[in-house]
């Protein structure tokens, strides 16, 4: 009795796991949410927040909200961990090797974490919003990573938000 006509597509799928993940973070700007997959199986899981043990900027706020440090910049100075940071390192955590895989993430990665995607051997990207860092692109491209833009109209991420607005 099921209607396979609303199935979803498996990137479809998958970002709407990575929108529900990021449900979970505790940054004050933005949330974030990231799924690694291989073989259409879906490996670790990530979203943005303090590390464990660490109090949240949902708790104590954050000094790049307070210093309206712009999107993108001053990383260092928060203690959180990005989405992407915490599937790659999940994936450490367990053991689990992601190369070969594919990153869904409800934003497209910074330069760090695309540092960290290409040594992960992650090898496509998909994203539904884009993010202030002009390098990330840049790495990515020479790493010969694939970048997909899923569109949010046309069905993944669709009733999310995957993005508090920026302030
Ligand atoms: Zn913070
Ligand atoms: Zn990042």
């Amino acid at each position: 009795m099921s209607d396979n006509s609303v199935r979803p597509s498996w990137e479809t799928y998958f970002m709407d796991i990575a929108v529900l993940v990021s449900r979970r973070s505790t940054c004050v700007r933005r949330a974030v949410g990231a799924v690694i997959v291989k073989d259409k199986r879906i490996l670790t899981t990530g979203y943005n927040g303090a590390p464990v043990g660490l109090k949240h900027c949902t708790e104590i706020g954050c000094i790049r909200e307070t210093m309206k440090v712009p999107s993108g910049e001053r990383h260092e100075l928060c203690a959180g961990l990005h989405a992407e940071q915490n599937a790659i390192i999940q994936a450490a955590f367990h053991g689990v090797s992601i190369r070969g895989a594919t990153l869904f993430c409800t934003n497209l990665p910074c330069s760090i974490c695309a540092k960290m995607i290409i040594n992960a051997g992650i090898k496509s990207i998909y994203y539904l919003s884009d993010y202030a860092d002009a390098m990330s692109e840049k790495y990515l491209k020479e790493a010969a990573i694939e970048l997909i833009k899923l569109d949010a109209a046309a069905g993944a991420g669709e009733n999310a938000c995957p993005s508090a607005p920026e302030k």
